[in-house]
């Protein structure tokens, strides 16, 4: 559900280094935004109101199809107006969230007051996904056409792999017919049954693993429905690398798309041999062979774009050993900078990709996002890419605190994001030089 009108007021983001693979730039560029959308690209613009960009990148404004926002129920771990605010600071002006909150969004009404929320209080535009099945327990389908009238964007049970194949192609065609994209968390829970990667990180810190298997049964699984039904499927957060293989496989016959995260992509399991709590997530980390087969996938599209899976939770639920921690990582603010650091400045990933992966692709999956041209939502990421900083617990906009990368020195900041032509993050506020 899009949630900015966007501003009237006419905006010119002047002299910024202009990068959007999906209009085919790059180059020095003036932008004006008017009336909440890009009206014109050029050169020598002037404005009633400037930006002085110089120095900086601007890239169309980054979209997360994966963020749980915690609202409702658990709104001390994260809300719309924080998890919005955690978003603004990464450069995502969009967001997906999951419905694996308390009440779960399995009922019209309940969604529907999720939405009016959201118009109310988020500063990004956020479209909500429905749970596939009542309560996600992968029994009873939801009310998807209704659902959808209510607003909801798509059908997820996200948290939760559907376990019952037979209950997951009825799924996959009910929301076919009710016209709403699937996006699966792919999860055999008869084989995962330990909590980190099963592999030798697992065997020396003595703790139980998961086989890759858990993940690549699963995800061959809703590839070969999402193939026989024809519905729209998205696989989320694929972390191994025969998964990304599958995909790889299963693009030329079935409609389906498919994310990897920023911390699949950066770390391994190597990190659980402290056994803290922080390290649990789901789906694990993985060995670093996988980390190269994902990377390599997302490198040559075969993954189509990246998804944090921004899992806020209260440090109660993480400072814990890793069998009692919940599951799960902040995504939203250290996405860009992590990838940029570790894979464009590592020279394994080229800066164009990485956009792309975060803007343009995102926004054609949600729909008419991601992209810098005239008439596309005002939507827009001025970065730093010089900037160098460490994240810290007091630089998060997040109501929670667990984020992996915490301590960690990072090249390239957000400094300003812009919705439908107005600045919802700015970073260094009155230097940026907006002239009235
Ligand atoms: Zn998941
Ligand atoms: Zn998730």
């Amino acid at each position: 559900m899009s949630t900015r009108s966007g501003s009237t007021e006419e905006l010119v983001v002047r002299g910024a280094r202009v990068l959007d693979p999906c209009s085919e730039l790059d180059a020095l560029l003036d932008v004006r935004l008017s009336g909440g959308r890009v009206a014109e690209i050029g050169e020598c613009l002037r404005g009633v109101r400037e930006l002085d960009a110089d120095g900086l990148h601007l890239f169309p404004g980054f979209v997360d199809v994966h963020a749980h926002w915690r609202t409702p129920g658990r709104e001390d771990e994260e809300d719309i107006e924080s998890g919005s605010a955690a978003a603004a600071a990464g450069g995502f002006t969009g967001v997906v969230m999951m419905p694996n909150t308390d009440p779960v969004i399995d009922r019209p009404a309940v969604l529907g007051g999720l939405v009016r929320r959201i118009e109310r209080e988020s500063g990004v535009r956020a479209y909500v996904a429905a749970a596939l099945h009542e309560g996600l327990k992968g029994e009873r389908l939801t009310e998807m056409r209704l659902l959808k009238e209510a607003g909801a964007f798509c059908v997820s049970d996200d948290g939760l792999g559907t376990q019952n194949a037979g209950v997951l192609r009825n799924a996959m065609l009910y929301a076919k017919t009710a016209g709403l994209p699937v996006i699966l968390h792919c999860e055999d829970h008869t084989l995962a049954t330990g909590v980190i990667h099963e592999g030798i990180a697992s065997a020396l810190a003595g703790v139980p693993g998961s086989p890759a298997s858990a993940e690549d049964a699963a995800t061959a699984t809703a590839l070969i429905l999402a193939a026989e039904t024809g519905a729209r499927v998205h696989i989320t957060h694929v972390s191994t690398a025969l998964s990304a293989a599958l995909v790889g496989f299963f693009k030329r016959q079935a409609d389906v798309t498919a994310d990897t995260t920023p911390h699949h992509l950066t770390l391994t399991d190597d990190l659980i041999g402290s056994l803290e709590g922080m390290w649990r997530v789901n789906p694990p980390l993985r060995p670093e062979e996988d980390r190269a087969g994902v990377r390599e996938a997302l490198g040559n599209g075969t993954l189509d774009f990246v998804a944090t899976d921004h899992a806020p939770h209260a440090s109660e639920e993480k400072e814990l050993p890793l069998e009692e921690a919940a599951p799960g990582f902040l995504g939203h603010e250290t996405a860009f900078a992590a990838l940029y650091t570790e894979l464009v400045l590592g020279g394994k990933l080229s800066l164009r990709r990485l956009v792309e992966a975060m803007s343009c692709a995102p926004g054609r999956w949600v729909g008419g996002l991601g992209s810098i041209s005239a008439g596309a939502p005002a939507d827009l990421a001025l970065v730093d890419l010089s900037e160098e900083w460490t994240v810290s617990e007091r630089n998060l906009a997040s109501r929670s605190r667990n984020s992996p990368y915490l301590g960690k020195k990072l090249t390239g900041r957000i400094v300003g994001t812009i919705v439908g032509g107005e600045l919802v993050h700015d970073r260094i506020g009155a230097a940026f030089g907006v002239r009235a």
